[in-house]
């Protein structure tokens, strides 16, 4: 129907209307829900409301697909996803911008990064392959290993990294050969939607799907015969919603849910330099980044500088505007967010802990803002502590004994990330090693990559994403025994 409407210049704003990708085609729905801009607390667009009947078709139409696209070779497949790519490529500045406006994070440090990683990621997985492995063989027969796509995989993604997020399940479930339907979250729709509408410019119908709507399409999705896998991201709470629901159909499940990653900063650590890479391991995207530092544990002998030098680094950045290239801290991305982040607020200051900046809301300005908060040495019992605040708080928690503050670290539901800092890198990965998460940086921050596996312990996931060991998460091992 309507490619027609890819027509716009990559440095025009796309400014609708947005239509649901479903079986190749660009369809409308009935019903429409507001997306906000949370810069501005007003609305932003329309996003079309898919009925379940739209997601049937969208499954229906995934099946229907899986059949010649599973058969396709891996260099074949690789060809389509590079044409994504290029694709892409040509509205990276158009969704970048789109990515702002919706989600609120800046346009430079945080959005077109976003949207180029993500292009990135799809050409680099692109390449990769899993092959056929022989795991015995002897005189009379052979016995190969085969990783056979699953089927129909259901994405469901969050709002914090909505177009990062959704790649990364996308690019390796299709190179092995998957078919996908995407369910972007309610919050952020509008980039995911436009990523969908490209995608039916090159892949056969059916092959990428993206159906937006509101929550209730989750459930859907996780109890549907003909989907094979879940990839989610989001919250824990919700996790354990899917695992209920897909057991009905024993579905493969990837979840990559919420944590309360811990930072120790060592006794011996060049603290002073680390400052940067602490505070935006906090605070970047606004602190609402499941892997972002949501406790930072300090050693005793240097804390009372460590807090000033962090709260100076702090007040040198501007919150505002995503789209305003001197904003480095933006809004929290939606209101119900914003409201959780308040009662972490009024939470530390019912129960007198010490806030070293920030705290106050400015009631009168517009939009989601809640200003950079430091919170000096609250209890480790505290809420802003002990559960994950999603938003611009951090506390900084004093330490005497090493391995005391690792036990602190553990004593956690969760256990995605964390990081170690200290000068002797032996003795900082001896701690890393000894933390219960899924990832663990030392000396450095975030750094992820196309054959990194993503991934949290305990309540924070099952499986991986990223990696040999996440693309195989796409697939079945299908052993073959042959006679000679
Ligand atoms: P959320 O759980 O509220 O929503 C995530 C998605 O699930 C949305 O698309 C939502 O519409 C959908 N959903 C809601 N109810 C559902 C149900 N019953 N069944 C199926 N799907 C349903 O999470 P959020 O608020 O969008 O994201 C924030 C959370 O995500 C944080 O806890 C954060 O730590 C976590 N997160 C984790 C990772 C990771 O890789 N581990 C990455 C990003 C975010």
């Amino acid at each position: 129907m309507k490619n027609a409407l890819l027509t716009t210049k990559s440095s025009d704003v796309f400014s609708g209307p947005y239509y649901l990708s479903i079986a190749g085609e660009l369809v409308e729905a009935d019903q429409s829900f507001d997306v906000m801009n949370p810069a501005s607390g007003r609305v932003l667009a329309k996003a079309p409301a898919a009925t379940a009947q739209q997601l049937e078709e969208a499954i229906a139409a995934a099946k229907g697909a899986f059949k010649s696209w599973s058969v396709l070779t891996y260099d074949e497949r690789e060809a389509y996803l590079v044409a994504y790519a290029d694709a892409l490529q040509e509205h990276r500045d158009e969704l970048a911008v789109l990515l702002t406006l919706e989600q609120g994070k800046p346009l430079k440090t945080m959005a077109e990064p976003e949207v180029d990683q993500s292009i990135s990621w799809i050409r680099q997985i692109a390449a990769r392959r899993i092959p056929v492995e022989i795991v015995e063989e002897n005189d009379s027969h052979i016995v190969e290993l085969h990783h056979t796509p699953l089927g129909v995989i259901g994405a469901i993604t969050p709002w914090n990294f909505p177009v990062l997020l959704a790649l990364w399940k996308v690019a390796p479930a299709l190179l092995t050969g998957n078919t996908m339907v995407i369910k972007p979250s309610p919050f952020t729709p509008l980039t995911t939607l436009r990523f969908g509408q490209i995608a039916q410019q090159v892949f056969p119908a059916g092959v990428l799907s993206v159906v937006s709507g509101g929550n209730e399409l989750g459930p859907q999705m996780t109890a549907h015969p003909d989907i094979a896998k879940i990839s989610f991201t989001g919250s824990t709470e919700t996790g354990k919603h899917v695992i209920r629901s897909a057991a009905g159909t024993v579905k493969r499940l990837t979840l990559e849910m919420g944590g309360n990653d811990a930072a120790i900063v060592m006794p011996d650590a060049d603290w002073n330099a680390a400052i940067p890479q602490l505070f935006w391991g906090a605070i970047g995207n606004s602190g609402q980044w499941c892997v972002g530092i949501k406790r930072l544990y300090v050693h005793r002998s240097y804390h009372e500088e460590f807090v000033a030098a962090f709260v100076d680094y702090a007040r040198q950045q501007k919150m505002g505007d995503g789209l305003d290239p001197k904003v480095t801290v933006g809004p929290v991305q939606n209101k119900m967010q914003f409201d959780k982040v308040r009662e972490f607020l009024d939470d530390i200051k019912a129960n007198g802990q010490r806030i070293v900046l920030g705290g106050e809301i400015d009631e009168a300005r517009e939009g989601y803002f809640i200003p950079v908060t430091i919170v000096d040495n609250p209890p480790e019992q505290s809420k802003i502590v002990q559960e994950e605040q999603f938003g611009p708080i951090v506390p900084i928690i004093v330490y005497d004994d090493v391995d005391d503050v690792i036990d602190r670290a553990n004593d956690s539901p969760f256990g995605l990330g964390g990081s170690v800092w200290g000068r002797d890198t032996k003795a900082a990965v001896a701690v890393a090693n000894r933390l219960e998460t899924g990832m663990v940086w030392v000396n450095e921050m975030h750094t992820q990559g196309v054959d990194i596996p993503f991934g949290g312990h305990k309540q924070s996931g099952v499986g991986t994403e990223g990696g040999h060991e996440g693309r195989l998460l796409f697939t079945n091992p299908k052993t073959v025994l042959i006679k000679k």
